[in-house]
């Protein structure tokens, strides 16, 4: 009898952690008996399609939930494995389900997420009240770290290469976001084309060595 299990597939952004997600559970719908479910979460419902495409072109069909318990709610009682993506982007609810699937309903759940944010502090689910490191408390069987490549470019006109797990955030104008931007730039309606771009951010993966900290930010 299957005893429950934790995988975590944590990483930065460009890290790929939907690609190394949707093969974990495409090994189970293809090697073995279990039934697989793949929740996403419903970040902007006009747009909410029913598969999850990744940038390589992997494609799974995969459940929209708008919080934890929407989860919980459309769980076949048949599955046995449940994939989770964007695992911060969910309430905090999220961890309570994750232990109960685990523990009580010895399932095998599968979550994949950023690890951390901007700040290079734990990524925090939605409502704030919890951040990514509260999954690590529920005893994970099997932690994979999906890092990206520093895309620092170099005197020579290469990118760096280094792995990393960190990503700097970028203002419209290119200069790196300050410590106080705000950690999540919700897209607003009824603004001028003008206000968007002002909101506008951009990501690169930075390695240690080139990830420009906040406290040289401020001494400018
Ligand atoms: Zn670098």
């Amino acid at each position: 009898m299957e005893t429950g299990k934790l995988e975590l597939i944590l990483g930065t952004m460009f890290g790929q952690k939907t690609t190394e997600l949707i093969l974990k559970l495409k090994k189970f719908e293809h090697g073995s008996n279990y039934e697989v479910q793949l929740f996403k979460p419903t970040i902007d419902t006009r747009y909410a399609t029913n598969e999850i495409v990744t940038h390589d072109g992997l494609r799974m069909n995969a459940l929209n939930a708008n919080n934890a318990s929407d989860i919980v709610d459309q769980i076949n009682p048949k599955t046995s494995v449940i994939g989770i993506d964007e695992a911060p982007f969910f309430d905090s609810e999220l961890i309570e389900v994750i232990k109960r699937l685990v523990y009580d309903n010895r399932k095998i759940v599968i979550v994949s997420g950023l690890l951390y944010n901007f700040r290079n502090e734990f990524f925090q689910f939605s409502d704030g009240q919890k951040d990514m490191s509260d999954l690590l408390a529920l005893i994970p069987d099997e932690i994979v770290y999906k890092k990206a490549f520093c895309k620092h470019n170099l005197r020579t006109g290469e990118d760096c290469n280094q792995e990393t797990m960190m990503t700097q955030r970028f203002m419209p104008n290119g200069t790196v976001a300050p410590y106080n931007d705000p950690l999540i730039m919700l897209g607003k309606e009824n603004i001028t084309p003008e206000e968007k771009a002002n909101l506008k951010r951009t990501y690169s993966p930075r390695c240690r060595e080139h990830f420009k900290h906040y406290d040289e930010v401020l001494r400018k």
